[in-house]
This record gives structure tokens, C-alpha cells and sequence, in this order.
């Protein structure tokens, strides 16, 4: 009996490289890009990036659903999702080292004072700041996951003094970990470059707010690279404009694009870049996802997403 995978992904998006990539990856199966006119095909998988709710009133076979990214807070929030199926990611696939990337291009340009010396350049100014002195700069990785994790040894390798927050403790060589909401306030006390690598779910929607941003060490910096929901943008404008942080680097935000005339556009201490922080990539993606599909075929059981904790 041949294999039928449904690729769907947002409406409107051409999801046809996928199916093509897909297809030579698994010639035993048959790929069906989504099609809202389309018949139901009896699909056990479907490969996904936000997609329509009525995949999942269409196709009531499904076994497994592969989302084509790291973060799946989209489709938690999709009712039509039937409870038992099987939820699977993307782990790293390529993107941890992109993340690691984005956040020691935020931290560097603020510990080494990148920004400032631009300010000089634009005065044709040539005035040497002291040299950076890592012991100020405590970074702290919100998220130990598969792509927190990576960031964190990559600022420790950099001589930062770097400390991991999430909902387990562990041991993770030369980073200090915290665990639980019992132990984030003295998580942000010793932290002030502030790195967020957290899924968004209900229990860490907001979590970058005024109480727990304020308890930063005094010149906090934010690097929010996992979702715009984690943000209170009002907070962080309001702390900024206090001169209680001093800047912040933004990739994800509460309306994406973010909406023309917000503040962050001009705002000469935020640095705003187009959700780009980590990038699926389709290569990477096509192999990971392909060798789940064959591993449950096996009958072997890759990791899922727990639905209940919602990551
Ligand atoms: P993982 O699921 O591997 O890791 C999540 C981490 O967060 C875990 O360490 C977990 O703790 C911790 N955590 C979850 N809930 C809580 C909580 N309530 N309190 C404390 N810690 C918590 O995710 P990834 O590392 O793969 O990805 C992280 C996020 O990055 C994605 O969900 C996505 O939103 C974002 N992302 C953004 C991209 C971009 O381009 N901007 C690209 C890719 C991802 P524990 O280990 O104890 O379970």
C-alpha cells in the first residue's frame, strides 16, 4: 500500500520544492501538496507550516503531523488539531548554528560597544572604548532546548559567564543552570544580556515583562529570538525609555511583518530583524523529517511534542 503525505503549507504559499524534495527523498511514498479543492487522499502524515484547519477536517486518517520548524505554538492553537495525533518538530535541523550566529552578533555588538563605535564612525570619530571586560556581560540563555542549549555553550566558549534557565534542572558543562519559576528571579538578578529561547505556551506567553525584565543587572539588553508573544513591547519601550535597559536586539514580534510607524523601527536603541534568527532549512529538514517518517514506519517512536505542556 503506497505511503500518502499531505505538504501544507500557509494559504498561498507554494509548497511545491517541498513536495519535489520529498519525493526524491522517499520514492515509496506519495506526496499530495494541500489543496483546499482537493480530494481526501487518505493521509497517515502530513508535513506542515501553518496550515489550513481543514487539513485536519479533511484528512481524519492522520497518524503524525511534522511541522516544518522548531516552534509549534501555531498549531497548539489550531481546536481542529484531534488530540490523538502525533505532533513532531524540527530539532536544531540546522538552525542552532544560525541561532548561535544571531545571538553573538547581538551580544558582541553590545558587550564590544559595535553600536557605539558606528555612532563614531558617522562623527568621524576615532575614540577607543576600554577593552571589553566579559565579567559585566553575565549572559542568560532563557531555554535549554535544542537550540538554548548550543547558544549557551557557544557564550561560554566565548569567555562570557553564561547561566541557562528552564523547566528541569540539569548539568551543562560551563553554564550555571537555574530550574523553574521558583529560581527566574535570581536567573534575572545575576543576568544583563538577556537571551529568550523559550516555546511559546500559555505558561511563558508574556514572561518578558516590566517585573521580570527590571531585575536585570543595570544596562540589561534583550535578544528576543523565539516568539513575539514572549514580549511585552510595551514594557521593554517603557524600560528603555527609563534608561533602566539598554537596548534590545528583536527578531520576532507581536504582529509580524511588524506594522509600519511601530516604534521599534526607529527607535535608536532596538536593533529589529525580519523573523530570521533561524531559518528552516529544507535540505537539513527534508532528512530529519524523512528519517521519523521511516523510524514510526518501523515501528520506532521519535520524539514528540508533548501536547500537554505545549513544546
Ligand atoms: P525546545 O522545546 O527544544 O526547548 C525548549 C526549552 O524551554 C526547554 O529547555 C524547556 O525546559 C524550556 N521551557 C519550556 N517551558 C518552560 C517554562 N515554563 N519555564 C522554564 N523553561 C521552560 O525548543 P527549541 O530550542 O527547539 O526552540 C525554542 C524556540 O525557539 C521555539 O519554540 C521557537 O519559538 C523559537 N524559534 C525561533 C526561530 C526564529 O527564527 N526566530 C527559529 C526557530 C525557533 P526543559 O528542558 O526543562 O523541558
Amino acid at each position: 500500500m503506497t505511503l500518502e503525505i499531505v505538504i501544507a503549507g500557509s494559504p498561498g504559499r507554494d509548497m511545491s520544492s517541498w513536495c519535489a524534495a520529498f519525493a526524491a527523498a522517499m520514492p515509496q511514498a506519495r506526496f499530495h501538496p494541500w489543496d483546499d479543492k482537493g480530494p481526501y487522499v487518505g493521509a497517515r502524515y502530513a508535513i506542515v507550516w501553518k496550515p489550513p484547519a481543514a487539513l485536519f477536517e479533511r484528512e481524519t486518517g492522520l497518524q503524525a503531523v511534522f511541522n516544518l520548524g522548531a516552534g509549534i505554538d501555531a498549531l497548539m492553537d489550531m481546536p481542529q488539531l484531534p488530540p490523538h495525533v502525533a505532533v513532531l518538530r524540527l530539532e536544531d535541523a540546522g538552525m542552532a548554528v544560525q541561532m548561535v550566529e544571531y545571538v553573538l552578533y547581538g551580544l558582541l555588538r553590545a558587550a564590544r560597544g559595535f553600536d557605539h563605535y558606528a555612532a563614531q564612525q558617522r562623527q568621524e570619530l576615532w575614540a577607543p572604548l576600554p577593552a571589553v571586560d566579559r565579567a559585566a556581560w553575565p549572559v542568560g540563555v532563557m531555554g535549554l532546548g535544542a537550540l538554548g542549549t548550543r547558544v549557551a555553550q557557544a557564550v561560554a566558549a566565548l569567555g562570557y559567564p553564561v547561566a541557562g534557565w528552564a523547566r528541569s534542572a540539569r548539568e551543562l558543562p560551563g553554564v550555571e543552570v537555574y530550574a523553574g519559576d521558583a529560581q527566574l528571579p535570581g536567573f534575572l538578578a545575576r543576568s544583563r544580556v538577556l537571551v529568550n529561547m523559550l516555546p511559546l505556551t500559555p505558561q511563558t506567553e508574556g514572561i518578558l515583562n516590566r517585573a521580570h525584565l527590571e531585575r536585570l543587572r543595570p544596562g540589561g539588553y534583550l535578544i528576543n529570538a523565539a516568539r513575539g508573544g514572549h514580549l511585552v513591547e510595551a514594557d521593554l519601550l517603557a524600560l528603555l525609555d527609563e534608561g533602566r535597559m539598554d537596548g534590545a536586539l528583536l527578531d520576532v514580534f507581536h504582529d509580524e511583518p511588524l506594522p509600519p510607524g511601530h516604534p521599534f523601527w526607529g527607535h535608536p536603541r532596538v536593533i529589529v530583524t525580519p523573523h530570521v534568527a533561524a531559518m528552516t532549512l529544507q535540505a537539513e529538514a527534508v532528512v530529519q523529517i524523512t528519517d521519523k517518517i521511516l523510524a514510526m514506519e518501523g515501528g520506532g517512536s521519535p520524539a514528540v511534542v508533548a501536547r500537554d505542556r505545549g513544546y
